[in-house]
Order: structure tokens, then C-alpha cells, then sequence
């Protein structure tokens, strides 16, 4: 099995050395820093694996200052304890129990590939992910709950509308976590729901007061 795995493609060698002395050498200082003292992240982000989601760059945040984990569509599930492998629960766990982290956003964004998928799935245009076999699908069910709540808008607006649903579950199944609830009560962390337009490089926040997304 081990002789499968390669040696990296050049081009990422180089750009690898390119940061090493640059980037890396004007901050070294920093970096030692970081490694000595271990990291202190203010921010819990949840956010989707897509390429184009660069939460770090959006918030000029450096090394240290985001606990990032990535999944498809930015889905949290609910608090099962079954015994199963919950990567994102467990990192969640880890934010608030362990880091203690003051804020937890989940960062929903446009033309989202998972959020579209869900959106063919519950409308029986993707037999595949219906599949026993598909992760994604079986991933995707999780957002379920929000395509009913938005089911009857035209296609587009559908869409844009499931993608923001997709922050809104995840909020709501983060409060079904007991030291997620435990966290928010106390004042020791506060929960945020954003949605980024990648094309517009706009920016939206969930706003309890009006129940809606807003621009930042
Ligand atoms: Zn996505």
C-alpha cells in the first residue's frame, strides 16, 4: 500500500520553498512563538471545503488566529452519541471544551456545489446521492430539514435561499451539542451565521432582529 502514495508534484516543492523564504523567514520570529506557546484561537470557523472559501484571507487573519475545519456544505450535525466516527463534533468539542473559543461562525457561500447537490437530491434529480454508497448524499440528508423550509421558491432563489439554510441548521444543531448551549448561556462564546458571495466578494451576517441575512 505505501508504495502508492508519491513524492509532491514540483510546482508545489517550489512554492513550498517560495513561502519558506519569504513569508516564513520575515515571521519566524511569530512562528516560533506560536509553536512555543501553542495556539489560542479567538474563532471556531466552520466552513466548506470549497476552494473558493478563503476565510482566512476575507478576515486577514493569521496563522494562530482561526480553528478552521471544512466540510461539505459547512454542516453541522446533531449531538448523537452513537459511537460513530463525528469528525465535525469532534472538532467542535475540541473549539469549545479544550480552546475555549469566544466565537463559533459557520460561513455558508454562493454556488455552492453540496448546497446545489442537496437541492437535486430532494427533488429527485440525483438518484446517486440517494445511493446507500454515497457519503456526500448521506452527508448531504443533513440539510434536509432546510429544504423543506424553502422548497416552494423559484429554482435560483431556492438555492440561494438553501445555502443560507444550510448556516441556519448547523446553528441550530450546534445548540443541540449540551456545552455548545452551556457555552452560549454563560456569555463564554457567541454563535455567528454568515454567507459570502464569491463572485460579489460580498459579505452577509444572520440578523436575529429581522431574521434574515444582511450585508456586513
Ligand atoms: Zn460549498
Amino acid at each position: 500500500m505505501r508504495e502508492r502514495v508519491k513524492l509532491l508534484p514540483p510546482t508545489l516543492v517550489q512554492r513550498f520553498h517560495g513561502w519558506k523564504a519569504t513569508t516564513y523567514s520575515e515571521n519566524s520570529v511569530w512562528y516560533k512563538k506560536l509553536a512555543d506557546e501553542g495556539q489560542r484561537p479567538r474563532a471556531m470557523v466552520i466552513s466548506c471545503c470549497d476552494s473558493r472559501v478563503h476565510v482566512t484571507s476575507i478576515f486577514g487573519a493569521d496563522s494562530g488566529e482561526f480553528f478552521i475545519h471544512r466540510n461539505i456544505a459547512n454542516l453541522v450535525p446533531p449531538y448523537e452519541l452513537d459511537g460513530e466516527h463525528h469528525g465535525t463534533s469532534a472538532a467542535v468539542e475540541y473549539a469549545v471544551q479544550a480552546l475555549k473559543v469566544s466565537h463559533l461562525i459557520v460561513l455558508g457561500h454562493s454556488k455552492c456545489g453540496g448546497v446545489a447537490g442537496c437541492n437535486s437530491m430532494c427533488t429527485g434529480h440525483a438518484p446517486e446521492l440517494e445511493e446507500k454508497t454515497s457519503f456526500v448524499g448521506a452527508w448531504l440528508n443533513l440539510l434536509r430539514p432546510g429544504f423543506e423550509r424553502v422548497k416552494d421558491l423559484p429554482e435560483e432563489e431556492r438555492i440561494t435561499a438553501l445555502e443560507k439554510e444550510a448556516v441556519m441548521v448547523s446553528l441550530e444543531n450546534l445548540m443541540t451539542f449540551p456545552f455548545v448551549t452551556s457555552a452560549v448561556e454563560s456569555g463564554q462564546m457567541t454563535l455567528h451565521g454568515l454567507w459570502h458571495d464569491i463572485g460579489s466578494g460580498n459579505l452577509c451576517q444572520y440578523n436575529p432582529n429581522t431574521n434574515g441575512f444582511e450585508n456586513v
